[in-house]
């Protein structure tokens, strides 16, 4: 049982955490244990003799590895430097010091994380997580976020056979991390909303199982949003529970879709611009928290719209140009991806002309937030709520907004909002309806 007060601390393992019965397809995927507590890192040996049995090697950053302290266990260390990338090239880096050694310990949050996860599917061997910060919802999740030849990819990638949050290491990291993981959390509503419109008009297929498993832990990770910025271990726990069974929700989904939507994707183009041109990404969820808002805000637009100006795009020859001009050297990675998104843009047409009215009465039966009540949680906890908090222009995020859609065959909430006609050129009024 868990204790309802946020003073008292528990131990709580995989099953103690999920509230409801999983199909056992994904319980073969799920880590077998999760150790979510103060003081969490103490089990660490014992998880890796259980789980890899001898040496591993530990994956860390400078950062990371400070953050875990001494690791009290027999292993081969590589530090990959300041600021790695979850890139194909630092997971070849990352196998190739493998060696002979039984399996990884990932010591990190996303990026160490995705790393380690996609290098022992590749090598099949197992990995044990040691998560430093609160900070993305892959600790459990069942992909792993590479990017590959500039574009973004998610590849499916088993989890850690063990999940370690150690609640008193994940409330000593940057407040910034724990702030980036209650926005990459909040996305939930307009990404599951995403993928329950996808179902409706290509048939991908929906479940309301994944919104069953992490539904209230967000609910109770939102409510303890303040005692993230008091650096409380028992509202990072509350926040460690709530990424974890999110990424317990998109095994069970066998997608991200429950945990990625259109918002996802403006996150996403903003990272694949940036490597490109050289520059810092900034942090994931810290990006989904205000993308979030934008999506809730383009939500509350199409309930409202009684008369959708349904709009077919251009013939492909016409969208592969203009992808060509406006992605520049990006572009031969998304063109695939936009092109078959294309293909079945008439099929989509029809459905929203035929059944737009009851699109938008069960849209608006799904209870969206609003983007006011997004934002009071975000500031809640101190993390960023406008495009100014992120350092990004107004300008240059209207760009991002119009050309997300282009870099993933994935049906969002954008696709939709095209297709009925409220964007491109509702795009100002909607971000200035998300407070952006
Ligand atoms: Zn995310």
């Amino acid at each position: 049982m868990r204790a309802d007060t946020a003073e008292v601390e528990v131990p709580v393992k995989l099953d103690d955490l999920v509230p409801v019965k999983l199909p056992d397809d994904a319980r073969a995927i799920l880590p077998e244990e999760v150790i979510l507590e103060r003081g969490a890192r103490s089990a660490l040996p014992a998880a890796v003799k259980r789980h890899i049995g001898g040496a591993p090697l530990v994956v860390g950053d400078p950062d990371t590895l400070a953050a875990a302290g001494p690791l009290d266990l027999p292993h081969r260390l590589l530090d990959l430097g300041p600021h790695p990338h979850a890139d194909d090239a630092t997971v070849a880096r990352v196998r190739a010091a493998r060696g002979d050694t039984p399996g990884y310990v990932a010591v990190g949050s996303g990026t160490i994380n995705d790393l380690c996860k996609r290098a022992a599917e590749l090598d099949g061997v197992p990995f044990v997580a040691l998560g430093t910060a609160a900070s993305m919802n892959g600790y459990a999740s069942g992909i792993a976020a590479i990017l590959s030849d500039g574009l973004k990819t998610t590849v499916p990638s088993r989890p850690a056979r063990a999940v370690i949050l150690d609640t008193d290491i994940l409330a000593a990291a940057p407040a910034r991390l724990a702030q980036a993981g209650l926005g990459d959390l909040l996305s939930k509503p307009v990404s599951d909303s995403d993928w329950w419109l996808a179902d409706q008009l290509e048939g991908t297929g929906y479940s309301a199982l994944p919104g069953r498993v992490v539904d209230r832990a967000v609910d109770a990770a939102a409510a303890a949003a303040s005692g993230l910025a008091a650096r409380a271990p028992a509202a990072h726990g509350r926040l460690g529970e709530a990424l974890t069974l999110s990424g317990v929700a998109m095994v069970v989904a066998g997608s991200s879709a429950p945990a990625s939507g259109g918002e996802h994707l403006l996150s996403h183009l903003w990272d694949m611009e940036a490597i490109a041109a050289g520059r810092e990404t900034r942090l994931h969820g810290a990006q989904v928290g205000v993308t979030t808002l934008i999506s809730a805000a383009l939500y509350a637009a199409l309930v409202e719209l009684e008369a959708p100006d349904l709009t077919a795009p251009p013939p492909w020859p016409e969208e592969a140009a203009r992808i060509r001009r406006e992605f520049g050297g990006l572009a031969e990675a998304i063109l695939p991806q936009a092109k078959r998104k294309h293909a079945r843009a008439g099929d989509r047409l029809d459905i929203l002309r035929d059944r737009w009215e009851e699109l938008r009465a069960r849209l608006a039966g799904r209870a969206i937030p609003s983007p006011e009540s997004l934002r009071a949680t975000l500031k809640a906890a101190g993390a960023p709520s406008t495009l100014a908090d992120l350092g990004e222009s107004r300008v240059n995020a209207a760009r991002v907004f119009r050309l997300a859609r282009d870099i993933r065959d994935r049906v969002t909430v954008l696709d939709v909002a095209f297709e009925v006609g409220l964007l491109p050129g509702g795009i100002e009024a909607v971000l200035d309806r998300a407070g952006v």
